[in-house]
């Protein structure tokens, strides 16, 4: 950060938020009376990518907000599901599959100037900032810790044939390969050394000579 203007004011206060931006809510209307509670529905288009390498709620793709906004005495309390379409990639068949995600978000937004915002540092506590509330890094958050690390298109997929890579799901159940048995791979090794003893066919000449 460049240079302090005193430890009165915190740098980040002076980029003011649009509270009709993205994931945004401004509480002024909630009022600061403990107890006071505000429903809060909004549909949002994400402006980014959000969740993990192999699956993740796609760029421009809806956010449902389903919440409810509580005046506490240290700040609000946010509490209510986040619901969203995902796409990911299977980690067993490769394939790239759909999905819903649906969280529960449970996040106190400390007052500026509250003891909870005295004691406590950014990253453990979040603030209101010009009454508003940010979402957006509560939701990342949430949504990384939400999502599989190994995403897979059905928890029965069969994944991919270990022989030839096929994806078994196309190749159906019967798909299989003919393991040689080591004893008579060593048979049929004797065979070919021994043309006359193998059966009708092995080393037959040919009639026309
Ligand atoms: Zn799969
Ligand atoms: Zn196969």
């Amino acid at each position: 950060m460049s240079a302090g203007s005193g430890s009165a004011s915190r740098p980040r206060a002076a980029a003011r938020r649009n509270p009709d931006a993205f994931f945004v809510l401004d509480t002024r209307s909630l009022g600061r009376r403990p107890g006071t509670m505000q429903e809060f529905h909004r549909t949002v288009t994400t402006k980014d990518r959000i969740g993990l390498d192999l699956i993740a709620i796609p760029k421009g793709s809806d956010v449902e907000l389903d919440l409810r906004l509580q005046a506490v005495s240290e700040g609000v309390l946010i509490t209510g599901t986040v619901a969203a379409s995902t796409e990911g990639e299977c980690t067993r068949c490769l394939e790239p599959f759909t999905g819903e995600v649906e969280l529960d978000l449970t996040e106190l937004f400390a007052y500026p100037d509250s003891a909870t915002e005295q004691t406590t540092e950014d990253d453990e506590v979040h603030r209101l900032v010009d009454d508003t509330i940010d979402l957006e890094p509560v939701i990342i958050d949430a949504i990384g810790l939400e999502l599989p690390l190994q995403p897979l298109c059905s928890p029965d997929c069969a994944g991919l044939c270990a022989e030839c890579g096929v994806r078994m799901a196309i190749a159906g159940s019967d798909h299989g390969h003919e393991i040689l048995d080591p004893r008579w791979a060593g048979l049929a090794k004797f065979a070919t050394e021994s043309p006359g003893t193998g059966g009708p066919d092995a080393g037959a000449a040919d009639p026309d000579h």
